[in-house]
């Protein structure tokens, strides 16, 4: 009899998402009708941008002309998006080639495809609180898991030490669900900390078009080493509205390697063997993410979400509570008030003002007596929902 992949009965129950949706749907039972304000969804509200639904038609059209038609797509990626996504990194100054980007489905497939290229026997550090695909993709894996706990004492920005030695760090900047995002030093520190003993950066770049301030990195790429020592994963999901269409890009650079093995090789290698690429449809849609109408459309919809994070912050800011996240990223990180842990503050939101947010303590233990809101609801019910946790917040 053939054995299942035993590494599965390590998984823990997501028990977060579902248990947030066993508990509205019992409040829904029990209120019909009433209006929820949902800022716990990682969702876009959004729609895609003018540019790529253009494009997506325009692709559609081809398929339905012999002389246009597409087949099959490249493994590793249309050489003309490769050659755009190239260039998007050479516009911000970072040195990347088409050949070390990769097209994807998106970011989830690639985090959990990736581990392919390493031997299983290794070990995996996990920044927490932590986004639970890294956690879950290492136990199916089979691989030994460090977790790594951060905390407001050092802005749920962690240093590298001793402890943290692992085959492969796991860094996500801008942070899901802190909202956190490492600055050049404190990442030049973990890259140098990669260099030195040999360890690969996974670096989740999935929020990395939220960042507004000039001076911190979009990309590990930005930090003198990082190519000897980094892969970078991204996803047009939040930065386009992709979550439903999918769309991704992986960078491994070429002077990646491992026992003298380039990573780049391999991953073409597994690319052209476990992919037959993806839609040419969504890939045309994609490059209209790239050009200067894509890049206008998709920034004023991401400054819609900005705002959304402002008006949070400001409604927090006027009761002093600390949060971080929210001013380079979609998600802002609130301490719960005191003595409150994350799952009773749930409970009052949700019964007291129907606001619904995410407890911390589902991102692991240390992110108990924190909460995360997402901005990507729409502005009407966001103002809403902001007044009303002011107004909780203030014992009104
Ligand atoms: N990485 C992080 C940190 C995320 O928050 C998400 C989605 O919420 C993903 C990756 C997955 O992105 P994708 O939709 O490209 O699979």
């Amino acid at each position: 009899m053939i054995l299942p992949n035993m590494n599965y009965t390590n998984l823990k129950d997501s028990y977060l998402f579902f248990r947030i949706a066993q508990k509205v749907k019992a409040y829904q039972e029990q209120h019909p009708g009433v209006h929820l304000y949902r800022m716990g969804i990682g969702d876009v509200s959004l729609p895609l941008c003018d540019a790529v639904i253009k494009a997506l038609h325009e692709a559609v059209d081809d398929q339905s002309d012999a002389a246009r038609f597409h087949g099959y797509m490249p493994e590793c990626g249309a050489p003309s998006l490769r050659e755009t996504i190239a260039a998007y990194y050479q516009g911000r100054g970072v040195n990347v080639t088409s050949e070390e980007v990769f097209v994807s489905s998106g970011a989830s497939d690639e985090l959990g495809d990736i581990l392919d290229l390493f031997d299983r026997s290794g070990s995996s550090l996990v920044i927490e609180p932590a986004y639970p695909a890294y956690v879950d993709a290492n136990v199916m894996a089979g691989r030994k898991i460090i977790h790594l706990a951060s905390g407001r004492e050092n802005g749920f920005l962690p240093e590298p030490d001793d402890a943290s030695v692992a085959d492969l760090l796991y860094i996500c900047s801008p942070n899901n669900p802190t909202g956190a995002v490492f600055d050049r030093e404190k990442l030049q520190r973990w890259v140098d900390f990669a260099n030195r003993h040999g360890s690969i950066i996974l670096f989740d770049a999935a929020y990395e078009a939220f960042i507004s301030d000039p001076a911190l990195p979009r990309s590990i790429f930005e930090i003198p080493g990082a190519k000897t020592c980094a892969i970078e994963i991204c996803s047009l999901s939040k930065t386009a509205g992709f979550t439903g269409t999918r769309l991704g890009y992986t960078v491994i650079p070429r002077d990646l390697k491992r026992n003298g093995v380039s990573l780049n090789d391999m991953w073409v290698r597994n690319r052209t063997t476990k992919t037959n690429g993806v839609s040419y449809i969504i890939q045309k849609g994609a490059a209209a993410v790239f050009t200067a109408e894509g890049q206008k459309q998709i920034h004023d919809n991401l400054n819609i979400y900005k705002k959304n994070a402002a008006v949070l912050m400001e409604a927090l800011d006027r009761v002093n509570i600390w949060y971080c996240g929210g001013k380079n990223s979609p998600y802002i990180w609130m301490r719960c008030p005191e003595g409150t842990d994350s799952w009773s503050f749930f409970d009052r939101l949700l019964n007291e003002i129907q606001v619904i947010g995410t407890p911390g303590e589902g991102f692991g233990a240390c992110g108990e007596g924190y909460f995360r809101f997402s901005t990507f609801g729409n502005p009407e019910d966001t103002k809403e929902a902001a007044r009303r946790l002011e107004k909780l917040l203030r014992g009104e």
